[in-house]
């Protein structure tokens, strides 16, 4: 029997709309894509060459190894370091784009953009030890830029890559290089797993997953870099009280949500779409132009501009259910081809932004740094023309839509906690851990499946975790769920907060000026700004003097699909993090490769993966390992 699709409210009343119109989406498709192939649910199926496709058989009955003579655990693990380097080459496309545009701001040829957060920059400097003293902020980006870009063509393989070495603690360096896991180079740590896993290459699958492991941090090392320079570039996010759910799109106006990850077009679209308003109104849209969010893109404006968060990966199509959208601009990751078609039985236009990723029926604006004004206003004025289309045709906006307090970063929080000891802004945490007021730290991250209830693994995890008393933390379409269904409001920390918990979130909150506690969830941006919390997570094992893994922090992925969340979850182990998904894992047909990741990598690196699919009892197994980490701090 099939399980509920969501909890989301706006998404249940939006799918009855498209069950009435006949429109398909994701879960219809998911549902007949059942009963899913067993040999790729347990990740023994091969395509790796034309000898194949080669499957082994589970039971035993049939063959034991493919035509080259791989066996179930090479393929799966072959399998499984090919997601992460998928991940690694996502994420890390996205810094590349980044570090390029800070040194085309650098050099004056990109005037849409400026260095928003000047101080920012000057701090990376100082952490990439760039000495910035005395130098003009325009030779500091250039230096930024380029040491960022090293990481990328390093050729020495004994130097690991700057936005690695210089973001974990000493321990965890030491032990990874000692582990040969250390990223020198991300392009070719990438490469090396595409070779590596070419027919008749390494076959052994414990190298395997370790140069996997290798490219997970690759992944972390993309991931540091885009965050930290969008913030130089675009400025460091802080708390906005802002909204979330597709209650925010607006019958009066022409609506525009912005979908993807990179914040390079979207920044722009949002400041060019200000001076358009007016174009807007004569059109006939009374309220002018309403920019809305999906996804990670949503995440990045939610932070910096109060953008509401319309929803997230799993119900995007439903936004354009709702007939209100006039145009979906979408930039890379985590946007379904679908949408273009669903956008046929609407005005909607969907427009493409980014060459390598297109999508058949949609309209393509070629986006690019030196002429980013007059592309964000291009999509802009196709958003106004289709707004025209729209004329009388029914909308279906849902009235659903909550607060969400969004915008933590490291520097926001830390902010924050300074509130309460300006001298030592760690020290209220650690305090609290110490004294059990807070037991401990969980950070959810990744996707939503529809083999899961949308949104509910997240909720139910955290409500446990936080009626435990552990601080809960979120990036990408976690903080989406989080967002849409109330958790990132004061009164939802006043609801489910365990006592100790709300005590320091209100004392924080209330120094901070917020008259009331901080929100139950701190957003900490999108997907590829997970390593905001590896921020945090570093201040405070270093503040302790110990390494990540004897820390009670726990990560999770509960609703977790997505390439770049194996690569996500791979550097959380990797750094020591116990870290759970809720979907089983393509990697149960190898003993080995399962044996690995949940006990080996415990002694080989303090991190591991618990896998449950059930979020009560999901709940329960992090609260334990947070426990056993308290236990062995002595606490
Ligand atoms: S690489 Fe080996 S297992 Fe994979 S398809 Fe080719 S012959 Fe089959
Ligand atoms: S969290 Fe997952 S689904 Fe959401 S945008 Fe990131 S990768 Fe895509």
């Amino acid at each position: 029997m099939s399980h509920q699709k969501t909890i989301d409210a706006s998404a249940n009343e939006l799918l009855e709309v498209a069950k009435k119109e006949g429109i398909e989406t994701v879960w219809d498709r998911y549902e007949a894509m059942k009963p899913h192939c067993g040999f790729g649910e347990l990740g023994v199926c091969c395509r790796l060459c034309w000898k194949g496709p080669c499957r082994i058989d589970p039971f035993g009955n049939g063959p034991q190894r493919g035509v080259c003579g791989a066996d179930a655990h090479t393929i799966v693990a072959r399998n499984l370091i090919r997601m992460m380097a998928a991940g690694a080459a996502a994420h890390s496309e996205h810094g590349r784009h980044i570090a390029l545009c800070l040194l085309e701001v650098a050099d004056d040829h990109a005037p849409a953009y400026s260095i928003k957060d000047k101080d920012k920059l000057r701090r990376i400097a100082e952490r990439l030890h760039l000495a910035p003293e005395g130098k003009d902020i325009k030779q500091i980006a250039r230096e930024v830029a380029t040491a960022t870009l090293d990481d990328f063509s390093r050729q020495q393989a004994s130097i690991p890559c700057n936005w690695a070495k210089e973001t974990m603690t000493e321990e965890r360096v030491d032990r990874l290089v000692q582990l040969g896991v250390m990223p020198h180079n991300i392009d070719a740590v990438v490469t090396q797993i595409m070779g590596r896993t070419h027919v008749g290459c390494d076959a052994d699958p414990v190298n395997l997953l370790l140069g996997g492991i290798k490219g997970a941090l690759a992944d972390y090392t993309g991931m540091y870099m885009a965050t930290e320079l969008s913030d130089a570039l675009f400025g460091t996010p802080q708390p906005v009280i802002s909204s979330a759910n597709l209650g925010v799109l607006k019958e009066d106006a022409v609506n525009i949500a912005l979908h993807g990850h990179n914040p390079l077009l979207s920044e722009v679209v949002c400041d060019v779409a200000i001076g358009m308003n007016e174009e807007a109104k004569k059109a006939g849209a009374k309220e002018g132009i309403n920019i809305v969010g999906i996804c990670c893109t949503g995440n990045e404006v939610m932070m910096r501009h109060n953008i509401p968060l319309a929803t997230n990966y799993l119900s995007q199509e439903l936004a354009l259910v709702t007939g209100a959208v006039d145009a979906l601009v979408v930039d890379v990751q985590c946007i379904m081809p679908s949408v273009a078609k669903i956008s046929e039985c609407y005005h909607t236009e969907v427009i493409t932004t980014m060459a390598e990723n297109k999508i058949p029926g949609a309209t393509h604006i070629q986006f690019q740094e030196k002429t980013a004004l007059e592309d964000a206003r291009k999509t802009v004025e196709l958003a106004i023309e289709a707004f025209k289309k729209r004329g009388s045709s029914p909308v279906h906006i849902p009235n659903h839509k909550q607060t969400a307090i969004a915008g933590f970063s490291a520097e926001a929080l830390i902010g924050a906690l300074s509130k309460l000891n300006a001298e030592d802004p760690l020290k209220p945490i650690i305090d609290n851990i110490v004294d059990g007021s807070i037991q401990g730290i969980a950070l959810f991250v990744g996707c939503g499946n529809p083999r899961a209830t949308q949104d509910n693994n997240f909720m139910t995890i955290a409500k446990e975790l936080a009626r435990n008393n552990v601080m809960i933390l979120a990036t990408g379409c976690a903080s989406g769920a989080f967002a849409k269904n109330g958790l990132m409001t004061q009164e939802a920390t006043e609801a489910y907060a365990g006592d100790g918990l709300k005590g320091v979130l209100t004392a924080v909150g209330q120094a901070a000026g917020l008259e009331g506690p901080l929100p139950l969830v701190l957003h900490m941006g999108s997907c590829v700004d997970t390593t905001r919390a590896a921020n945090v997570a570093v201040a405070i094992a270093d503040k302790l003097g110990v390494d990540l893994d004897k820390l009670p922090l726990v990560a999770s992925a509960p609703e977790a699909m997505s390439e770049k969340a194996v690569a996500i979850g791979t550097w959380s182990v990797a750094l020591g993090l116990p870290t759970h998904i809720g979907i089983t894992p393509q990697i149960t047909g190898s003993s080995e490769v399962v044996k690995f990741l949940t006990e080996t990598a415990k002694e080989a690196l303090g991190g591991y993966f618990i896998v449950e699919t059930d979020p009560v009892k999901a709940a329960d197994k992090l609260f334990d390992v947070i426990k056993e980490r308290r236990q062995g701090l002595g606490i």
